[in-house]
Order: structure tokens, then C-alpha cells, then sequence
């Protein structure tokens, strides 16, 4: 940073010492700052054609005073003052609230420019600025910041022109010719003074295009060096697995891979065989074929002569994988053992015995992996499955239990493109993009409430059949608060409407773990038919024989849940259904449910919540590690962040970059450089 720019804005004139606080309270303390502070939208004083503009919209339109205008006063100090104005081939309206003074003003067949909201259906506008005569303003789009305190639209407006007449010479390119030429983007200077003084909307629509670029390329530059420097000073093992004895397994597989599971395997095994510690997301909507990718893995890790880890967040899918990843190793002399809290006494101290000897290749199980008395031989690979369930704390410990294992975090959340490069920044990340072939699209319906009695006759065709249904419940119990469904009282409902046909379980949060476990053994021997259950059902239960799921009051779950919960059908041959009941009140609402009915893509679903709800509701606002950005947005801007992210991986790889000097002013805003220059010139 130069030291003109780096001067505190109080040596602008009419900046003192108070309004210097309030300028720093808005995080503005140097010139660069205050040049740096762009507007968050502009005002667009353009005149134009009233055919054109969009009901609600804001407009500015220049007319004639047509009639007398006439005031009307209502309660106290409240009126209503209303013109007719005639603008160009139209008669409209203009009111405005509150300010009856303006009457006077308002003369028969006289030019007056008002800018307010427009009503389409009333042919009104609705003032919100007047000006007598023509509009005089001088440019069509006036800035608009963000403001505190006494400083006014007009001060901030001086301070900037000032700052930027005065010290605007000083502003230093940032990004090397070969960048600027590459992408034909604006100076630095010249967009900083675009976004604040622009002609035209194509002026800041440039200027951003530049600025959200660069923003997004320090971000990416500054993950992706951490990220190398984390990498390169974090030993791991190298595990020199067996190529061969692993090409054995893949072609024993009842399947094929698709390519996305060979890429992802590739990226997998790649990271293995390094000296680095592996930390890597993997990402894959349900039933892409996650877990056996992750046997790959293991078997990889098996034959390299160490143990190998998996975790998952529940019994019920311990024992699944448990039973999965036995059949899959049968023939392979692999030892694979489930652990979890169910297992005791003798048996489980057999097993800790024999993974302490390590003859036990593979174990699986819920967080019981962690507790102190499991301690393996060799440890070299730890798997975590939906690894959201898990606290970083338990990943943590999982990670300490041998010596730098590598660590591979799989999810079926789709974590939308934009997101999983900015929040998993420090993490590589692997996606499975694509289903095994021949899966059948789950057909989705959105029913009204109303409707009830033809879906429930529906679901019965489907148990005809002998297949079998879910039916999910936003709440646990009634409520006085919320009207919507409860699963006991939809238990009970339908215990009895399908009483001596079929067996109806019930399901939610509230049971002991051993209830849960019991119900949905039932449920997947299919001793009970019909599943009513909260979203507890949410994780990766598998039970290939259902093929129904109805799920009421769905305008209450988002879109990623609601395909999360949808994911339980499908998982078999048949085809299978998805009934929304729902009678969403919101456009948005409305807009989620019909996209629920169009794809069945997760990471377009993914991406539509993002888009719908934004970027700080998506995690929870809390945990989210959402950096801001002063121009750039994550989801409108995405296609700038992957072309960046890319660009800054082949920067940090090359030499040229830690030491040319086109880069060295992108270098030095690396808070990281420091560190990571030291480490390229041993
Ligand atoms: P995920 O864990 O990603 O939800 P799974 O690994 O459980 O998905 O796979 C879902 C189902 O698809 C399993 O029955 C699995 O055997 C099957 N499967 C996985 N990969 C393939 C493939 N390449 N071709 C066909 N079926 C596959
Ligand atoms: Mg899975």
C-alpha cells in the first residue's frame, strides 16, 4: 500500500475530527479505504418510456402539471397531496405523502421531474423526490452509499470527489498487463472512479466486472496459499499401496465405475500416495456411489499395510456399511468389524484386542470410534460419511488416533459449487457428479392439503405392490403455535385408515436410540409398511423397497433438505415417488416447490436454495465462515470465482509468480506471502 493512500482521511478538507470517528466506524480510515467504500446500487435518474417500466419499479419522469393539485389531510399530520401530469402521451398520478408544502409549487401546465415508485395497475407514481422544471441532475446514475451518523448523501459524495481528485493519481495497478489483457478489464484506477462517478450503467457494469475479478483472485490466491503452505508443513504417510491387487477389486466390482467415481478414486489414491496428510471433502448427491469410492479407499490403504476408518453418524448406518463394505471384501482377506455402542462385553473386547494386534484391516462404526480404549495399530486412512453430523472437535480426535492418517470427509449435502470453493477453501475438494447409469428419475408431485384422500390412495397402490411408504411430518407433536402436521397425530390418523391392511410405524427424535434402531429394523424388514417420521429419516437409511414418500406441509423444509428426505425413495429398481403436500403462500414458496417437481439434480438444487435463501442462511448463520466481499457476490458472481480460482492455481503453481515483479503488488496484498516466499527461495 502506497503512502498517499495509506493517509488517514482527515486530511481531507471538511473531514474533522468527528466525522472522522463516524468514517471510521464505517471501517473507513485511510483514503484507500474511503476510495475503496463503493456504492451498493445506484439510482437511475435515466427518463423513459412509462410502457417499459415494470409495475413497483423505480422511475424518474419528466411532465406537465395537468390539473389543480388537491390535498387531503387525514389524522394528524398526515395528507395525501395528488397531481395529474401529463408525460408525454400519458395521464398519470403523482401522490406524495406528508409533504403538502410541495401544492404550492405544483403550477398548471409547468415541466416538474418526479422519481418515485410506479404503479402500474393505478397508472401512479408514487413521489418520493421532485424537482421543478426539467431534470437537471447530472448524470443518470447517482451513487448510492451505505451511510452513518450526520454524514449525509451529499458529504459522502464530496469526500469521495475529493479524495479522488486529490489523491486518485496515486491508485496503483494491482493485476499484471497479462491479466488485464487477458480478461479486457479496466485499469484499477479507472474502475474506482467508475464505480463512484459513472456515466452510464455500462461504465459500472466494467468497472465491477474488474473489481469483483480481482477481489475474488486475492481471496482465492490467499486460500489456495494457505492451503499449499498447510499442505507442505503437515507430514503424513505415504501409503505405497498395491496398483495391482487394487485393480483386481475395482474389476470385481458388480458394476462398472462411472467416470466421475474413477476421477474422484483417482484424486483419492493421488493424495494417498503423497507424503502429505490427505484432507480432502467428498462431495456426491445420495446414491451416487459414495461409498464405494470410500472402499476403494480402504482396500487401498489395506493393502499398503495399514488400518483403515469408518465413521458415520448413526447405528442403523454403521451396521449398513458394516454389512456392505463385509460383502464387498469377502473375497479379498480384508477383516472388516462394526463397533459401535450396541457391541459389549466379550465380543467388543475381542475386538479391541484384535484392532490394537491389528487384525482387524477395517473398522466401522459410530463415534464410539473415538472414544479413548480404540486404538489401532496402523492407522492410515479415516473416513467420516455425512460429515456435517460430526462436530470439528470428534473429526479431530478421529484424525489424532494414528499418526497423520490421511482424512477424507465424504457428504451427500450438495454443497453448491460457490460455496464449497469459498467455505472448504483450506480442504480439497472431489465431487461425484454423476449417477450410475440406468437410475430412474423419482416422479415428484406437489398436491394441495385438500387432496389428502386421492395421495393417500395413491401410496396404497404403491404397498399393493408390496412396496413401501414414508410419510414425513414437520413436527414431533401438536403445537399451539404452528399449525401444521405432527407426526403422532398423523400416526394415529393413518394407523387407523390402514388398520388390517398394513403395519404403520412411528418415528422422531424423541425415541431412545434403541426405539429408533428397533422401528427401523421393522421398517426395513418390512414387518411395518408405512413409515410416519420427522426428518430423523433425513441420513442415509437405506431400504430399497420404498418406493413412496409423502412428506406434509413441505413449504416448511428447504430445498436441500426436502431432496435430502426425497433421497430415501428411489434407492431400489422400481420406480418411485415423491408427493409434496403443500400450499405455500410465498412466491418463493411456490418457486421451491415447482423446482422440487423439475430435477432431481441436487447440486441445481443446491445452487437454487443458495440463490433463494443466500449465502448466510445456508449453514446457519453462525458457523458459516462466509467471507464478505466489498464488490463481488458469491452467487451472482459465481462464474468470476471459478474462473479465479483457477487463474490462482496456476499462480501459486509457478515460479514466476513469487517472483516477478508484474505480480508483485498482487503478492504483497497475500497476507500469507511472507511465509510462503521464504518457503519457495530455499
Ligand atoms: P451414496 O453413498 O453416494 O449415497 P452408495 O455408495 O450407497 O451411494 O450407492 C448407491 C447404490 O448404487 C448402491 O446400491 C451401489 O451398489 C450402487 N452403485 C454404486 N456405484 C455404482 C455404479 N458405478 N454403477 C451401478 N451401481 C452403482
Ligand atoms: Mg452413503
Amino acid at each position: 500500500m502506497n503512502q498517499y493512500l495509506n493517509q488517514s482521511v482527515e486530511v481531507l478538507k471538511g473531514i474533522g475530527e468527528e466525522t472522522a470517528e463516524t468514517l471510521s466506524e464505517m471501517k473507513i480510515h485511510t483514503i484507500q479505504d474511503l476510495l475503496e467504500y463503493f456504492p451498493y446500487r445506484y439510482e437511475d435518474y435515466r427518463l423513459r418510456d412509462l410502457s417499459e417500466v415494470k409495475h413497483e419499479e423505480k422511475v424518474t419522469v419528466e411532465g406537465e402539471v395537468h390539473s389543480e393539485p388537491s390535498l387531503v389531510y387525514y389524522g394528524r399530520k398526515k395528507s395525501k397531496l395528488t397531481i395529474r401530469l401529463l408525460v408525454g402521451r400519458y395521464l398519470i398520478k403523482a401522490v406524495f405523502f406528508n409533504q403538502p408544502y410541495l401544492k404550492k409549487k405544483m403550477i398548471i401546465n409547468e415541466t416538474v421531474t418526479v422519481t418515485g415508485k410506479w404503479d402500474a395497475h393505478r397508472q401512479t407514481i408514487t413521489g418520493q423526490e421532485l424537482q421543478l422544471g426539467s431534470n437537471t441532475k447530472q448524470h443518470d446514475f447517482e451513487p448510492v452509499y451505505s451511510l452513518k451518523g450526520k454524514i449525509t448523501k451529499k458529504g459522502m459524495r464530496k469526500f469521495i470527489s475529493l479524495a479522488f481528485q486529490q489523491f486518485g493519481g496515486y491508485i496503483e495497478e494491482t493485476l499484471p498487463e497479462t491479466l488485464l489483457h487477458k480478461y479486457r478489464l479496466l485499469g484499477r484506477r479507472e474502475c474506482i472512479k467508475a464505480m463512484h462517478f459513472p456515466g452510464n450503467q455500462e461504465d459500472v457494469k466494467q468497472a465491477r466486472r474488474r473489481l469483483v475479478y480481482e477481489e475474488f483472485l486475492q481471496f482465492q490466491l490467499k486460500m489456495q496459499g494457505l492451503r499449499k503452505f498447510e499442505r507442505e508443513h503437515s507430514p503424513g504417510i505415504k501409503q505405497d499401496y498395491d496398483l495391482e491387487k487394487l485393480q483386481e477389486f475395482i474389476n470385481n466390482l458388480p458394476f462398472p465405475l462411472t467416470n466421475a467415481q474413477k476421477r474422484v478414486v483417482n484424486e483419492v489414491l493421488t493424495d494417498m500416495l503423497s507424503p502429505y496428510r490427505m484432507n480432502r471433502l467428498l462431495q456426491g448427491d445420495v446414491g451416487a456411489g459414495k461409498t464405494v469410492a470410500a472402499a476403494i479407499a480402504l482396500y487401498a490403504s489395506c493393502t499398503a499395510g495399514f488400518q483403515g476408518a469408518l465413521m458415520v453418524p448413526t447405528e442403523i448406518l454403521a451396521e449398513q456399511h458394516a454389512d456392505s463394505l463385509k460383502q464387498l471384501f469377502e473375497s479379498f482377506a480384508i477383516r472388516c468389524e462394526l463397533l459401535t455402542s450396541s457391541v459389549k462385553g466379550k465380543r467388543r473386547k475381542e475386538i479391541l484386542a484384535e484392532l490394537a494386534a491389528g487384525n482387524i484391516n477395517i473398522l466401522i462404526g459410530t463415534h464410539a470410534l473415538i472414544q479413548d480404549e480404540v486404538s489401532f495399530k496402523r492407522l492410515g486412512l479415516v473416513i467420516t460419511d455425512e460429515q456435517h453430523r460430526f462436530g470439528v472437535e470428534q473429526r479431530r480426535v478421529l484424525r489424532e488416533k494414528g499418526e497423520n492418517p490421511d482424512v477424507l470427509f465424504m457428504t451427500a449435502t450438495p454443497i453448491p459449487r460457490t460455496l464449497a470453493i469459498t467455505v472448504f477453501g483450506e480442504m480439497d475438494v472431489s465431487v461425484i457428479d454423476e449417477m450410475p447409469a440406468g437410475r430412474k428419475k423419482i416422479e415428484t408431485y406437489w398436491s394441495k392439503p385438500e387432496m389428502l384422500e386421492r395421495v393417500l390412495g395413491f401410496v396404497e397402490k404403491e404397498l399393493i405392490k408390496g412396496h413401501q411408504a414414508y410419510i414425513i411430518c414437520p413436527l414431533i407433536e401438536e403445537s399451539d403455535k404452528l399449525d401444521v402436521q405432527n407426526a403422532i397425530d398423523v400416526h394415529t390418523a393413518l394407523s387407523h385408515y390402514f388398520q388390517n391392511r398394513y403395519h404403520v410405524g412411528l418415528m422422531h427424535g424423541r425415541l431412545s436410540s434403541e426405539e429408533k434402531d428397533s422401528v427401523m429394523k421393522a421398517f426395513s424388514l418390512n414387518e411395518v409398511q408405512v413409515l410416519v417420521s420427522t426428518t430423523v429419516v433425513e441420513v442415509g437409511v437405506n431400504v430399497p423397497n420404498a418406493t413412496i414418500m409423502v412428506i406434509y406441509d413441505a413449504e416448511r423444509f428447504g430445498l436441500s433438505q426436502l431432496h435430502q428426505l426425497r433421497g430415501r425413495v428411489g434407492r431400489g429398481s422400481d420406480q418411485s415417488y415423491c408427493i409434496l403436500l403443500a400450499n405455500p403462500k410465498s412466491e418463493t414458496g411456490q418457486e421451491r416447490m415447482r423446482i422440487m417437481t423439475e430435477t432431481n439434480d441436487g447440486f441445481v438444487l443446491s445452487e437454487k436454495d443458495l440463490e433463494l435463501r443466500g449465502p448466510g442462511d445456508f449453514f446457519g448463520k453462525k458457523q458459516s465462515g462466509i467471507p464478505e466481499f466489498k464488490v463481488a457476490d458469491m452467487v451472482h458472481d459465481y462464474r468470476a470465482l471459478e474462473t479465479a480460482r483457477n487463474d490462482a492455481a496456476l499462480l501459486i503453481q509457478s515460479h514466476y509468480f513469487w517472483k516477478a515483479p508484474e505480480y508483485s503488488n498482487l503478492r504483497n496484498q497475500l497476507e500469507i506471502s511472507g511465509i510462503l516466499e521464504g518457503e519457495k527461495l530455499d
